[in-house]
């Protein structure tokens, strides 16, 4: 087959063909990367299939191929296709994702290191004669006597204390042989695992994993597995158990996990369940070196590695013979990608255990409204744990009305006095707190008293938040920052008056009210070294730490035996947005960070502070009432015709000159009115609720519909034949998650 149809790494938005020359024919298949000619220059790119004949003009020939193996299975590029229809995008950005850059350049290679191996046979007599003249050479010839195998030169010299002349003297009288050999950059080389095995499975759990085994028995058929279980309840025991049965059927596994639960905890335990295959389990975040993911990524592309852990791209893991995929607290968020490609992890791994007919478990305490729906359309298999595996009873939630509290206390402490009260009483019996709010910073506003001018972010629409540990003011969108004025800038009195309050504060306030107590702050801001936020849950874990303060860092799947009380300092944060998830990201943080407390011998307590006590969200936490919490939420959904029921698209129009922004829009708009049938809802172009961030006027048009596929198809064709002012950037985000 003499012609390839490759997908070049540039924004044409269509496809190419190209000869594929005698001498390469055989090393050309779908898949691989290759290089070729492109306009005056070369470009990389992807082939996607083989064609006997091409009717298209001017033809010429491919000019290298990269790597010795296709770098995309055919799953995949099926895959890449459907995401490029489904998230209205070309498949060229969609590629992007895919594959990671360091093998679509193929510029990082191996690291190569100089081995030493013997050249011949070395006697007694050899070291003897060498020993009179040069000990050194002769000390160093017997530890190349002795090896079995080569070795690292560093390595043997160092142990050996000698340097490299020594050896390039051995090298030139013929004793010993340099050699440069490729080595694997690995991780979490020098950590040890000890193994683990199999957890007896309790009632619940014994259901679940059955349920797990019918869908791997027949892979065909069956649809993936929401596993609902309470935090503590067992679930990641399952998903261990289901990799370990995946693996005995000869497939492999990739589980997913938020980034920010990706600790070296979790790791760990994935690791130590399948010590006996240490180099079998690979892990992806976004902190390897360019290096490392280079050897992370062989290593699954060469079938050494059969499980791969990572965050949300690890979803494009490239294993072969997948046998299960695991995707642990499915309702996160951050599963879904914030640029382009904007996908949503677990929806992409639903479609890819579809295509490749492999088993998908959903795992959360908290699931989205939308896989549990389909749990109860049966499009999704239920299986559910509602005991935590210790017998521990769920925490006890008490509610502050701050609205009352404000009234007894005649201006607002931040902790109220129940809370401060609970607090004294764990440090007394040496029991460990946690406080959390969704916001960093000391003050969230500054402004004069006497002439009402406050400080704003000069790119956005927000005010600037005060450090002061920093002693700075900084934009928490776009990471501007001033310096703090002394008196107002506007009229020059002194009258500047700082208000509302972050982690940073709350950390002063409690160490005011428990001098002798040990406390900490776990935030974006505190957790800037490296090493920080390891270090901190160590101390934490260890005792060492009696009060730790912190933003959604603290909220996630931790394990803190000795933590009794959680407290919530302002629930309503999330409540407000102008967002239709608000009320369920506030219920899955409330029951998150009510999962933080009493995991150990002694039960939890919560206190949640809020304005708003009989909002369902935290009713309906407060009672650990997920049931009735999906129902009265999706009733409103369905009123208002949002997801589940209707697939949502936001299209983000922005521009640096508000006025070519907002006309932009409207054009947009009307263009989608007559392409767009009656069955989709067309919404009027608005300034977003956040107008202006980063120095641009944004302006959306949010369509709702349920035949995605085609409405996606319909809103590329509109905007192709649309000619936008080139400083206008136009956004498509199909199952948007930020409507701000
Ligand atoms: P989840 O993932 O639902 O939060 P885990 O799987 O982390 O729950 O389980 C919580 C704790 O209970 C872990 O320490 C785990 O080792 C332990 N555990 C899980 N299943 C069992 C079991 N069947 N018997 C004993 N301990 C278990
Ligand atoms: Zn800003």
């Amino acid at each position: 087959m003499p012609y390839a149809r490759v997908i070049v790494d540039r924004s044409i938005h269509r496809e190419l063909d190209y000869l594929v020359p005698e001498p390469l024919a055989n090393r050309v298949d779908v898949g691989s990367r290759v290089r070729v000619p492109f306009r005056e220059k070369s470009a990389l790119a992807t082939v996607v299939a083989l064609l006997n004949e091409s009717d298209a003009e001017g033809i010429r020939p491919i000019e290298a191929v990269l790597g010795d193996k296709p770098v995309l299975s055919k799953p995949l590029l099926e895959l890449a296709r459907w995401m490029s229809g489904y998230y209205c995008c070309p498949i060229e950005t969609v590629m992007r994702s895919l594959l990671p850059q360091v093998i679509r350049r193929a510029e990082v290679g191996w690291k190569k290191q100089l081995f030493v191996r013997r050249a011949r046979e070395i006697t007694a007599d050899d070291v003897e004669e060498l020993s009179r003249r040069a000990p050194r050479q002769a000390e160093l010839l017997t530890a190349i006597a002795n090896l079995s195998e080569p070795m690292p030169a560093a390595e043997l010299l160092r142990k050996q204390s000698l340097d490299f002349q020594t050896l390039r003297a051995l090298v030139k009288r013929g004793f010993a042989e340099l050699q440069e050999q490729a080595v694997q950059r690995d991780p979490h080389a020098d950590e040890t695992f000890i193994a683990t095995t199999n957890l007896v499975l309790n009632e619940e759990q014994t259901a679940a994993l059955r349920a797990v085994q019918e869908a791997l028995d027949a892979p065909e058929t069956s649809p993936p597995i929401l596993l609902h279980g309470v935090t503590g309840s067992g679930k990641t025991e399952i998903y261990l158990q289901a990799i370990k049965i995946a693996l005995a059927r000869g497939r492999s596994a990739i589980v997913l996990v938020p980034e920010i639960s990706l600790t070296p905890q979790t790791v760990e335990r994935f690791k130590s369940r399948f010590a006996e295959i240490q180099e079998g389990v690979a892990v992806l975040h976004s902190h390897l070196s360019e290096g490392e993911r280079h050897d992370e990524w062989h290593k699954i592309h060469s079938g050494r590695a059969r499980i791969v852990i990572g965050a949300r791209s690890a979803v494009f893991a490239p294993l072969e013979n997948l046998g299960l995929i695991v995707v642990d607290e499915e309702h996160e968020t951050s599963y879904k990608q914030e640029e382009a490609p904007r996908y949503h992890a677990r929806d992409v791994a639903v479609v890819r255990g579809k295509i490749e007919k492999c088993l998908v478990i959903l795992g959360s305490a908290t699931p989205s409204l939308e896989s549990y729906f389909n749990a109860t359309r049966e499009k999704y298999r239920l299986a559910t744990l509602t005991k935590r595996v210790d017998e521990n009873q769920m925490p006890l939630i008490r509610i502050v009305d701050l609205r009352q509290e404000r009234r007894r206390e005649k201006g607002l402490a931040i902790l109220a006095g129940k809370l401060r009260d609970a607090i004294a009483a764990r440090l007394e019996k040496r029991e460990q707190t946690i406080l959390f709010l969704n916001r960093r910073g000391f003050s969230t506003s500054l402004l004069c008293s006497n002439c009402g001018e406050s400080r704003d972010c000069p790119n956005c629409s927000v005010a600037l938040t005060f450090h002061r540990g920093a002693a700075r003011l900084s934009c928490h969108l776009c990471g501007h920052t001033a310096a703090v004025p002394k008196k107002c800038p506007a009229c020059g009195e002194d009258a500047l008056i700082y208000s509302g309050f972050g982690t940073e504060k709350v950390e002063a306030n409690v160490t005011q009210l428990f001098p002798s107590a040990v406390v900490r702050r776990m935030d974006a801001d505190s957790m800037t070294r490296k090493d920080a936020y390891r270090e901190t849950l160590l101390a934490f874990r260890a005792g060492k730490i009696d009060i730790l303060v912190g933003t959604q860092m603290i909220a996630k799947g931790l394990h803190f035996p000795n933590v009794t009380l959680v407290g919530i300092i302002n629930a309503d944060l999330a409540l407000h947005l102008p967002d239709f998830r608000a009320g369920e990201r506030t219920f899955q943080l409330l029951t998150q960070v009510a999962g933080r407390a009493g995991r150990g011998e002694t039960s939890g307590e919560v206190f949640v502070q809020t304005y708003t006590p009989f909002s369902p969200s935290i009713q309906f936490a407060r009672h650990h009432d997920f049931a009735g919490y999906f129902e009265q939420e999706l009733e409103f959904r369905e009123r208002c015709d949002f997801p589940p029921f209707k697939h949502a698209v936001l299209i983000t129009v922005r521009s640096a000159h508000e006025a070519r922004a907002k006309f932009s829009a409207e054009t947009l708009a009307r263009r989608l009115q007559e392409a767009l049938p009656e069955a989709f809802i067309l919404g009027i172009p608005t300034p977003q609720p956040l107008e202006k961030l980063q120095g641009q006027f944004r302006f959306h048009i949010l369509i709702r519909g349920e035949a995605i596929m085609r409405l996606s198809r319909l809103i590329r064709e509109t905007l192709d034949k649309l000619p936008f002012p080139e400083d206008v950037t136009v956004a498509v985000d199909v199952d948007p998650y930020q409507l701000l």
